[in-house]
């Protein structure tokens, strides 16, 4: 058997995925069907896929923010979200991806942008029947983390927290239950919007079964990751590279193995690190942190899952051995019911131990 390019190896390999974001995942291509679809082609700064492509091209922050909102106007039914759940499965599919677990907000549908008079049964049908679409057709399995968008939970400048938005996002989540939905998420820009407040959700969420999954020690140092773990039961933590920052954080995520979901693309577009050789992911790792790799928010940062695993092997050096045990804990860590992650982790395995 001749040896697979590193190319085909990362391509072959099935792979797992516990952080990307339903909304994020949008392409130029589905923006303009939607934009089309919903007579709102004047939202874009361009109407044909390269400029859209163009706008893309992460500038800051802000930009980043921008795009964001209008791919949330675009999102305007439940079609909507089959397609976008559809899609999801496809580009799986075209990746070799076999297991999703995509952070959906559905308060940014419901209550942020509530004249589009969305609700959440509306929401959960269109994603479900572009989940059993994905499923049905490419054979991949999607399940789906409700997240709060932790800003909104600070509406004024005065720093009083509004513990509305937790609370509603759960009632959505519990409803989802019966239709993939396994976690209860934290999202946004972590300064000035810390963690602890939100404890009340997490144990309601951990006490429903969920699996706690909030951003945490991305956009703030290790407090973040702290709160996140002493006070919303994090099961893992989205991000979590600035634990590195804190040595006895780090023991704490090794001895208790509460995995990291990394997104080192992401974190280089959105200035976390100035470059990869800046990174901790590699470090992180040698001190005995569970890592996973991911790709977030992918057309935004021009990138995909195969394109990060790609970032491992040739920024931080990983052999093809490395490659497949972080792949393995993608499959490890993820909420999907144990009777499904054995069959995926066997399949995992198989391929294993052919190719190493
Ligand atoms: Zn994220």
């Amino acid at each position: 058997m001749t040896e697979k390019s590193l190319g085909e190896f990362i391509q072959t390999m099935p792979k797992a995925e516990v952080h990307v974001h339903f909304e994020g995942s949008t392409t130029p291509a589905s923006m303009l069907e939607l934009a089309k679809r919903h007579n709102k082609l004047d939202l874009l700064p361009a109407q044909d896929i390269p400029g859209l492509q163009q706008w893309f091209q992460f500038s800051d922050f802000n930009h980043f923010i921008d795009v964001y909102i209008v791919i949330l106007e675009l999102i305007r039914t439940p079609q909507d979200f089959a397609l976008l759940a559809y899609r999801c499965g496809e580009d799986m599919a075209v990746q070799n991806i076999r297991y999703r677990e995509v952070t959906v907000t559905p308060f940014g549908h419901t209550d942020m942008q509530a004249e589009k008079g969305l609700t959440i049964e509306a929401i959960l049908v269109g994603l479900e029947d572009g989940r059993q679409r994905a499923k049905d057709e490419f054979g991949v399995e999607i399940r789906w983390v409700f997240d709060v968008p932790r800003n909104l939970s600070f509406p004024n400048d005065d720093g009083k927290y509004d513990p509305y938005p937790a609370e509603r996002t759960l009632e959505q989540a519990l409803l989802g239950r019966d239709y993939g939905v396994v976690g209860y998420g934290l999202g946004g820009y972590e300064p000035g919007a810390p963690a602890k407040p939100f404890s009340h959700g997490f144990a309601k969420a951990r006490e429903a079964g969920f699996l706690c999954v909030p951003h945490a020690g991305e956009t703030f140092g290790p407090q973040s990751v702290w709160e996140a773990i002493d006070d919303l039961y994090a099961d893992r933590i989205g991000h979590g590279v600035r634990s590195i920052e804190d040595l006895a954080l780090v023991e704490v995520l090794k001895e208790r193995q509460i995995p990291l979901e990394i997104n080192p693309t992401s974190n280089i577009c959105l200035k976390v690190y100035p470059d990869f050789a800046s990174h901790p992911f590699r470090q992180l790792d040698e001190m005995g942190v569970l890592v996973t790799v991911n790709s977030d928010d992918p057309p935004l940062f021009n990138t995909t899952l195969t394109q990060e695993y790609h970032v491992l092997a040739e920024e931080f050096g990983y052999s093809r051995a490395d490659l497949a045990r972080i792949a393995r804990n993608a499959f490890v860590v993820s909420g999907v019911e144990s009777e499904i992650k054995q069959k995926l982790l066997a399949e995992f395995d198989a391929w294993v131990a052919e190719n190493i």
